[in-house]
């Protein structure tokens, strides 16, 4: 909800918060308030929600509530490949192994899927760079040892650092780049040992 970058036009200002509101049906009757997830009792959530600018005589159609995500205890039970250390035939794709995200999510398949095409052309398993989005987020998944473990997103504090000291914008591109460059030659690695098969473009 955080409001970067977004002036009030009548007041010019910028807003403690906003809300966003994704649009839920054809005729645009509902809308899904993105971001209330939340424990406060129904009757709350109408009294607080009602406070915001222009909900004031909103119809609450459904009320906000905590989700449960089912994931493995990746640090113990995964590698990065996403086969199960205990049964290498076995892959885990998508949050079950502990990411969070459709992106995320997604990718997990795509890799789980890539490494069970390889297994079973008794080529060696693909482990994308830790420098790249994909890989940190796997190596953070799956580092043997993690207590209290909790599914995660994809972010810029899981990269390993550069090798200068760069702030804000700059160490983002940086960080982009690098990646950009090790996913292209992980990639053409790939394609090399499988002969032009294993494409993660
Ligand atoms: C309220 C909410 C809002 C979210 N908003 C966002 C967002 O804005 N952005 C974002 O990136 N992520 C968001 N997420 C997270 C995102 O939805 C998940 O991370 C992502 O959908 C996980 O994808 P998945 O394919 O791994 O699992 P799922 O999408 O959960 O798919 C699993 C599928 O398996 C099926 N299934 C389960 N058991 C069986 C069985 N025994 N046999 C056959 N089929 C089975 C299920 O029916 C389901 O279709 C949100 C999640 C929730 C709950």
């Amino acid at each position: 909800m955080g409001p970067v970058g977004l002036v009030e036009p009548r007041s010019r200002r910028q807003p403690f918060a906003a809300v966003q509101l994704r649009q839920d049906d054809a005729e645009g009757r509902l809308y899904n308030m993105v971001g209330f997830q939340t424990k406060m009792t129904h009757p709350e959530q109408r009294r607080v929600f009602r406070m915001i600018p222009g909900l004031d005589r909103a119809e609450f159609v459904r009320l906000g509530s905590l989700h449960r995500n089912t994931y493995v205890n990746a640090p113990d039970l995964l590698l990065p490949s996403l086969q199960v250390a205990a049964r290498r035939s076995l892959f885990l794709a998508g949050q079950i192994v502990g990411v969070e995200g459709y992106v995320e999510s997604a990718a997990m398949g795509m890799l789980a899927g890539l490494n069970a095409v390889r297994l079973l052309r008794g080529e060696p398993m693909a482990v994308p760079p830790r420098t790249t989005a994909l890989g940190s987020l796997l190596a953070y998944v799956t580092e043997r040892g993690r207590k209290g473990f909790q599914p995660m997103n994809a972010n810029y504090g899981l990269f390993p650092p550069l090798p200068r000291a760069l702030r804000g914008r700059e160490k983002k591109l940086a960080l982009a780049e690098r990646g950009l460059d090790d996913i292209r030659r992980w990639r053409d690695g790939l394609a090399g040992v499988a002969s032009g098969a294993a494409s993660v473009a």
